[in-house]
C-alpha cells in the first residue's frame, strides 16, 4: 500500500522572527504538491509566530514533555505546542537522545503525550556508526522501536517513524538504498507485529543528509515514506526540491513485480 508521502524539515536551534519569511516562502510553495504532506519542525518560541504567518500549513515541534504540566523548568507540554498552534511534534531525536540523555522509555512517554494530545509523532529512531560497523544496526533499530513505541494509538494516521542513522546527520554521509530498505523492512514488521495490520498505516521516513541530489534516489527505495531533513530544510531553495522529488516518486509509482 502506498501512504502519502511526509516531508517534514526540523530547523533545530535555526530560527528568529526574520526568518518567518523563508518559512512562508515554502509553506506558499508546498501548497503547490497537495499530493505531499509538508511540514516545518521549529524551535518550540517560534511555533506560535510561524503558525500564524502560514495558516493551515503544519508547523511542529521538536519535542515535548510527558507529563501534562507541573514542576518541569524549561519543558513544553503538548498541551502547550497545540495551543502554541502546532499540528505535530519529533521525539526521541538522536541529538536529544544524546545530550539529555532520553530513554527509549522517555521517547514512548512522550509519544503517548502528543497523541493523546491530538498531535502528530515523528519518533525517531537510528544506530550509531560503531552499531554499522558490528552489524548491529537493524536490531538496535528493532529495540528502540519495540521499546518506545506508543501502546496506545488511536490515529494510525498521526504516527510516523523517522530512521536517521546517527552517523549520516549532518555529515553528508546516506546509507546504501539496501541498507536502507532493509532497516524500513525490519521497523514495518515490528509495527505490524506490534499493532497488527494498522501497523501498515503508520509512514516511514528516512533522515539523515538527504538533499536535492539524493531525494528521488531515497524515495525510490521500497518503504520510504517520506523524509525527516534537517540543513536542507532551512530554507526554500535547499528544501522544496526535496518535496518535489516526494511529489514525483507519487507520480512515478516503483515497478513492483
Ligand atoms: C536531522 O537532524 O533530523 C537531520 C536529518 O539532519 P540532516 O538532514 O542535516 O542530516
Amino acid at each position: 500500500m502506498a501512504l502519502k508521502k511526509l516531508v517534514a524539515g526540523n530547523w533545530k536551534m535555526h530560527g528568529l522572527s526574520s526568518d518567518l519569511a523563508e518559512i512562508k516562502a515554502i509553506a506558499d510553495a508546498a501548497r503547490g504538491y497537495p499530493e505531499v504532506d509538508v511540514a516545518l519542525c521549529v524551535p518550540a518560541i517560534l511555533i506560535e509566530r510561524a503558525s500564524r504567518a502560514v495558516p493551515g500549513f503544519a508547523i511542529g515541534g521538536q519535542d515535548v514533555h510527558f507529563a501534562e504540566k507541573g514542576a518541569h523548568t524549561g519543558c513544553v507540554s503538548a498541551a502547550m505546542l497545540l495551543d502554541a498552534g502546532a499540528t505535530l511534534t519529533i521525539v526521541g531525536h538522536s541529538e536529544r537522545r544524546e545530550a539529555q540523555r532520553e530513554s527509549d522509555e522517555d521517547v514512548q512517554a512522550k509519544a503517548e503525550a502528543a497523541l493523546e494530545c491530538g498531535l502528530g509523532v515523528i519518533l525517531c529512531v537510528g544506530e550509531h556508526l560503531f552499531d554499522r560497523e558490528n552489524a548491529k544496526a537493524v536490531e538496535v533499530g528493532e529495540l528502540q522501536i519495540d521499546h518506545g513505541l506508543p501502546d496506545e494509538v488511536a490515529d494510525f494516521d498521526k504516527l510516523a517513524i523517522a530512521y536517521e542513522p546517527i552517523w549520516a546527520i549532518g555529515t553528508g554521509k546516506v546509507p546504501t538504498a539496501d541498507e536502507i530498505s532493509e532497516m524500513h523492512a525490519a521497523i514495518r514488521d515490528r509495527l505490524v507485529a506490534t499493532y497488527g495490520e494498522p501497523g501498515q498505516q503508520v509512514r516511514i521516513l528516512y533522515g539523515g543528509s538527504v538533499k536535492a541530489a539524493n531525494a528521488a534516489e531515497i524515495f525510490s527505495v521500497p518503504d520510504v515514506d517520506g523524509a525527516l531533513v534537517g540543513g536542507a530544510s532551512l530554507n526554500a531553495a535547499d528544501f522544496l526540491p526535496i518535496v518535489e522529488a516526494a511529489a514525483a516518486a507519487v507520480e512515478a509509482p516503483r515497478a513492483i513485480a
